[in-house]
């Protein structure tokens, strides 16, 4: 070894999951919306002015940031704009999680937040989920330095309660709490509300699932004056100019078409539940999943089997080789016709 190497920031990076450069695929694999972004975002990049490109973009995100705190109700003040949430996750966790006490999140669950904490030297703990994959609050009832976890959670689907939220955020009001609302919007009750009670919380979202512009990486959080101040400190410490003058340009646009984007809410949903009942005649069984993914598991037949056999039809799902999980799949619930070409395979696959 070179002895500049003793001084590299080793890291084990997180692993996304395949983007096959395939033209012809079913893709379900990475949680993407099968749906186009609203029909005003395809307007704004054709009537985009390139020279535009010649100047820094706003630093401080200012027109997207306007937008999201007028969608939301809130004070532009109390929000902060990153690329894709996981930026913002990262900024978070380098701003409020400088505590020596492990911060605590779910075994299972998001698997860059440990990636994130072991890149920042940040002390950590997980906690199990329950045999049914439920969030234990007493777990995170116990001194640390921080909380955070996604609701619903990932990849299970499974929602936590405002209640048992409200509780863990009472109990935790010395440290901050990170709410990672990444699939929410799919059918999950939102922690939004309690910003008004508790200046420790964080509420992160992204344009990646239910807005269907994983490709633009947009995300924000949602918090106190007081956090966005500090997570805004950090970022114009790191990077002034994060955001780009189309990703910014689009974002406005899309926050802009509520109508469109309930409409592509409700098909989601509605594939969903049509794809659970589907799935649980064939004999899979799963978690209600508030999300747009179904986590699940079948009786007899070996998920890694599976998840091999679709994909050499070119049918992409998710399989995780880790502990507790490595005979679920994570299907993201793509069209209905997509879904209806999965359903086919996997009724051929299981000679049902
Ligand atoms: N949080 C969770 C729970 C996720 O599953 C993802 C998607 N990989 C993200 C955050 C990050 O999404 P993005 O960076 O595209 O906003």
């Amino acid at each position: 070894m070179k002895s500049w190497e003793s001084y590299v920031r080793k890291v084990v990076p997180y692993t996304p999951g395949e983007q096959p450069k395939k033209t012809k695929m079913i893709k379900l694999n990475t949680n993407e919306n099968p749906y186009p972004p609203a029909p005003g975002v395809e307007r704004v990049i054709k009537d985009f002015d390139v020279d535009r490109l010649r100047l820094y973009p706003d630093p401080a995100v200012s027109a997207l940031v306007n937008e999201l705190a007028a969608y939301h109700g809130l004070k532009p003040e109390q929000v902060f704009v990153g690329v894709g949430s996981d930026d913002v996750l990262a900024m978070c966790f380098l701003t409020f999680f400088n505590s020596e006490k492990p911060i605590l999140f779910p075994d299972i669950t998001y698997s860059f937040y440990d990636v994130w904490a072991d890149m920042l030297r940040i002390p950590y703990e997980t906690k199990p989920l329950d045999a049914d994959f439920n969030i234990s609050i007493e777990d995170y009832m116990t001194e640390n330095g921080g909380v955070i976890f996604p609701n619903p959670n990932a990849p299970t689907g499974v929602e936590l309660g405002q209640r048992e939220i409200e509780t863990l955020l009472k109990y935790n009001s010395n440290v901050i709490v990170i709410v990672d609302e990444a699939y929410v919007d799919f059918g999950a009750e939102t922690a939004l509300p309690l910003l008004e009670k508790y200046d420790n919380l964080i509420v992160v979202r992204t344009f990646s699932k239910s807005r269907s512009m994983a490709g633009s990486r947009i995300g924000y959080a949602m918090a106190s004056e007081k956090i966005i101040k500090y997570l805004n400190d950090v970022k114009y410490s790191f990077n002034s100019y994060t955001m780009d003058q189309l990703s910014i340009a689009v974002g406005v646009e899309s926050v802009k078409d509520n109508g469109y984007f309930e409409e592509t809410l409700h098909k989601i949903i509605a594939t969903r539940e049509r794809t659970k009942e589907a799935l649980a005649g064939l004999g899979f069984s799963f978690r209600d999943s508030k999300s747009n993914f179904i986590f699940a598991t079948h009786e007899s037949c070996p998920a890694k089997e599976l998840f091999e056999a679709l994909k050499k039809e070119d049918i992409y799902v998710r399989y995780f080789a880790k502990p507790r999980i490595d005979n679920y799949l994570r299907i993201t619930i793509g069209t209905d016709e997509e879904m209806d070409r999965f359903l086919e395979f996997v009724r051929r696959y299981l000679g049902r």
